[in-house]
């Protein structure tokens, strides 16, 4: 086969060509035990005949041409000719409409019967390289753009996801008549799959379309555009073990720190010794004789002791410079802030580059430029640029390449949530995403990953990585700018339909990565994970002051996928003893006003008795929230989670700080609780 493929390669090579023809393309799946409708190549009349005739009617033709991509847009393909005079016409009828082109011959090949038109293809992503896609055909690729993508290797459940993953999936289980072959389809995806990585220089394919029978499929038209084999990415997955000093460092050089209030180096050097650093810091600043109490020293040579960490603070064009004479003095870890690289063009980029070449020859892993540094609350250490107040120490992982999550959000959030390390990440200039997720994964503080992205610099190495985490820490992120790369001038039906935006939905969902759909998404989802456990029943329990809310959390619970328990009859016999006279419905228990923290305790308690409840919803009255805070901390959940919902709690934050601290997160909408519940137990059930 291997063989087969690369004469096949070679031949276009020499003929400049750098697309393969749909008769090239089938021998070569024909080879892998891929079934197609098959193509021979006739010169003349005759041959196309007596081609017809060994296959059997009816057949069809098609122009084989170099120059023709989409063969059937100029009449190159001739459908359902019955006997041997429609093959002379159609034959001649293809010569003269291509008479023009170079035409290497007709393809004669067996009419297919009709099936489900779907459509497989490969496209190269410019982040995380090749892309498989799957869709149906016609109407729901064009205009419904109904397609699921996944990075290539795909692994059976990948195969399995993708088929699933399609709003035209019923088609395939079975509508009418029609149904499909999935299993053959599976294998379909994963042969394509392999194809791909035995032959990286396949760059676009298009198998459009594929027919599905119930029994079996058959390729009928194939193309495949090839391109360079990609460059592997260098794994560093070995050097990766070490950021643990990065994390935890027991000495800290800042260049750069600065005695006068309002600097970016007075910022950084007081977070430090604010927050009790309780390693050694050497302020560095040749102007200074100390800095806020502690003796500085003009450059980091004149330390003369062990650095683990040193964060650097001066301006751009002196950071190689600086960076050298760190390397010099034996620093593991160096730690950009300062801003004006790559962000700025050319210039700052040569920077970057000049400081790579300098970290790289040492073997010191860089972090940034343009980043915050490290926040570690169980090492008391914060190394933002902006001013941080007390912070406590959480169990949340926060990798962001922006600088705002460390310092401006964190202003805010640190009253209801808490963080294990937040890590910035700047530029990426050495040290990436990928790279910094291993490392915080490693961290036993550490539960929930939050990360915010706008690029990933890992590639493929980011799904794998990623993957093997999120079955034992949840990773929730946020993906945002819509890059170039998704307008690129594409050949192929494939990579025009592979657009950045779904092809990171794609492999976040391929990794098990949750993706937020915004900050507050995202700060929303952590809190839930962070402090409740997973929900492992579908059926939720919703408990209301007020009817409105509670049939708005019931449609919010159906919608998201979720469903409303059902109480066992002795537990619902315990309930309406509990409720008032008045009141009927017993999921959601709406308790209309009268509600107070007792009775919703001993209602909880009842959904905690019960088999058929996983999770609860509480809706509660902002202005009495403080007297629930001690009742609903401390019940006995038994492993099912709850959520608060809060109308107005903007108005009742100080409650509201109580309720989060006391573990129990508080949401402003009924939708926002349904949809944490769903989304953990989702995640809980995938990876479960
Ligand atoms: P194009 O290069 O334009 O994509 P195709 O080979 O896909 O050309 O042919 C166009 C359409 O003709 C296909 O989408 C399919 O519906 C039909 N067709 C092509 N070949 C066959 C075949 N062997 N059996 C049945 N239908 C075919
Ligand atoms: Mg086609």
């Amino acid at each position: 086969m291997a063989e087969l493929f690369d004469e096949v390669v070679s031949r276009a090579k020499e003929e400049n060509r750098t697309y393969l023809m749909e008769h090239e393309c089938k021998a070569v799946l024909e080879s892998l035990g891929i079934s197609t409708t098959g193509a021979e190549v006739a010169r003349f009349e005759d041959e196309a005949v007596r081609i017809a005739e060994s296959i059997g009617y009816p057949v069809v033709l098609k122009v084989v041409s170099p120059e023709v991509v989409h063969k059937s847009d100029a009449g190159g393909v001739k459908l359902d000719l019955k006997g041997p005079e429609e093959v002379r016409r159609a034959f001649a009828g293809i010569v003269e409409a291509f008479g023009a082109k170079k035409v290497v011959g007709v393809a004669v090949q067996k009419m297919a019967s009709p099936g489900t038109e779907a459509i497989v293809g490969v496209a190269r992503d410019p982040t995380f390289g090749p892309i498989l896609m799957f869709g149906l055909g016609g109407i729901f690729v064009e205009i419904l753009q109904d397609v699921s993508l996944r990075s290539i290797p795909i692994s059976e459940s990948d195969a399995e996801e993708m088929i699933a993953g399609i709003k035209g999936h019923a088609l395939l289980e079975g509508y009418r008549g029609r149904s499909a072959d999935i299993p053959a389809l599976k294998r379909l995806l994963l042969q394509i799959s392999d194809l791909v990585v035995e032959h990286p220089e396949i760059s676009e394919m298009d198998l459009n379309p594929v027919f599905l029978y119930p029994d079996g499929y058959k390729v009928v038209d194939a193309r495949v555009i090839l391109g360079d084999v990609p460059e592997k990415v260098e794994a560093k997955a070995p050097r990766v073990q070490d950021l643990h000093d990065l994390f935890y460092p027991k000495s800290i050089a800042v260049i750069g720190a600065s005695g006068t209030k309002g600097k970016l180096g007075w910022n950084v050097f007081c977070n430090l010794i604010n927050h009790d650093f309780k390693g050694d810091l050497y302020p560095i600043n040749p102007k200074a004789e100390s800095i806020l109490g502690i003796k500085a020293y003009p450059r980091i040579s004149a330390v003369k002791k062990p650095i683990d960490v040193a964060v650097i603070l001066v301006q751009a064009s002196m950071t190689p410079e600086v960076v050298k004479e760190c390397c010099d003095c034996g620093v593991k870890y160096v730690i950009v802030e300062s801003a004006g690289f790559a962000e700025m063009g050319d210039s700052g980029r040569r920077i970057e580059e000049e400081m790579k070449a300098i970290t790289d020859s040492y073997g010191v892993r860089l972090l940034g430029p343009n980043c915050s540094g490290i926040i570690n609350t169980h090492c008391s250490m914060v190394q933002s640029i902006g001013i941080v107040d007390a912070l406590s120490r959480g169990n949340i992982g926060l990798i962001s390449q922006a600088g705002v999550c460390a310092a401006g959000m964190l202003w805010g959030l640190r009253h209801i949530m808490d963080f294990g390390i937040v890590a910035t990440i700047g530029n990426k200039l050495d040290i990436n995403e990928t790279d910094m997720l291993e490392a915080v994964s490693q961290d036993e503080n550490v539960n929930v990953i939050c990360m915010y992205l706008e690029s990933v610099k890992g590639g493929r190495s980011f799904i794998d990585v990623a993957k093997r985490i999120t079955t034992k820490k949840p990773i929730i992120a946020l993906k945002s700018g819509r890059t170039e790369a998704g307008k690129r001038a594409v050949a192929s039906h494939t990579a025009s339909m592979a657009g950045d935006d779904l092809v990171y939905s794609a492999v976040f969902k391929q990794a098990g990565v949750i993706r937020a759909r915004d900050y507050e998404h995202m700060f929303n989802l952590a809190r839930a994970v962070s402090k409740q456990p997973f929900p492992k029943k579908e059926g939720v329990f919703i408990i209301t002051y007020a009817g409105s809310l509670g049939v708005i959390s019931a449609d919010a619970v159906i919608d998201e996928g979720m469903r409303l328990s059902e109480l066992e009859p002795p537990l619902k016999e315990r309930l309406l003893d509990l409720l008032p006279e008045y009141v009927g419905g017993t999921n959601p228990v709406d308790y209309t006003f009268s509600m107070d923290a007792e009775t919703v305790k001993r209602t909880i308690e009842i959904g905690v008795d019960s088999d058929d409840v996983g999770s609860f919803i509480v809706i509660l009255q902002a202005e009495i929230l403080g007297s629930y805070v001690a009742p609903l901390g401390g019940i006995d959940y038994r492993g099912k989670p709850i959520m608060v919902c809060v109308a107005g709690k903007e108005f009742a934050m100080d409650d509201v700080i109580k309720m989060e601290n006391a573990g129990i997160p508080v949401y402003q909408t009924p939708e926002q609780c349904a949809d944490a519940i769903s989304v953990m137990y989702k995640h809980w059930k995938l990876s479960g």
